[in-house]
């Protein structure tokens, strides 16, 4: 099977957030579709692993914020790398409290608050099936698809994502060097300077993480 095709899916950004007792919980998502129009049911896939998961099935109640083209990588990495169970994602974000929910504003054009009303187990994922309460506008930038998060922010799928493929890495002559939290790769023969000489404050790119945080590969 040619998974690559899959890829031909169109996806859009979203950050889907709850509480958990005075907790802000939170994290990336790209698999959201619309199931009805009266009374709009909207569906989202989230994998088991995900501390958000876990969360949503006893709060029942979530935001989910529709992601801009503008909206920075920091923001997209810091909400689909790394778990709410040890990271504070809202710290350094923008966000405000709206019906007793956190709702990330920075860098959304719109936000929906829904309730859960139906959890579908589907093998390494749920569906979670949310009837939308709310909806609110927040500017007319265009929305981003997670084609142009591939194509023009180089972004790259987190492991516990429904769309997750693994890649095939192209072998060169050089070291490579993979970043364990997001996946990415840094190629002595693609780039300027070595990985070993480079400074002890570099920051993976796309993640942000120190250097500590490569493998050789
Ligand atoms: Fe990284």
């Amino acid at each position: 099977m040619d998974t690559k095709v899959l890829n031909n899916i169109s996806y859009g950004m979203y950050i889907i957030t709850t509480k958990e007792d005075n907790k802000n919980i939170g994290c990336f998502i790209n698999s959201l579709i619309q199931i009805t129009s009266e009374n709009p049911i909207i569906a989202v896939s989230l994998n088991k692993e995900n501390y958000t998961n876990k969360i949503l099935r006893e709060t029942k109640r979530c935001a989910i914020s529709i992601l801009t083209e503008k909206a920075k990588k920091e923001l997209i990495a810091k909400f689909g790398y790394f778990s709410s169970k040890d990271t504070n994602k809202f710290e350094e974000t923008e966000w405000k409290e709206i019906d007793n929910l956190p709702v990330v504003t920075e860098n959304a054009c719109s936000y929906i608050i829904g309730d859960v009303i139906n959890i579908i187990d589907v093998n390494t994922h749920d569906i979670f099936l949310i009837r939308i309460t709310k909806t609110k506008q927040l500017s007319e930038k265009t929305p981003m698809t997670y084609k142009y998060y591939h194509e023009k922010l180089k972004g790259k799928a987190s492991k516990k994502a429904p769309t997750y493929i693994e890649e095939k890495e192209e072998k060169t002559k050089g070291n490579r060097y993979k970043c364990t939290i997001c996946g990415y790769i840094y190629d002595d023969d693609k780039e300027k300077v070595k990985f070993a000489d480079l400074p002890d404050d570099w920051k993976c790119p796309l993640c942000g993480v120190g250097k500590d945080k490569f493998i050789k590969i």
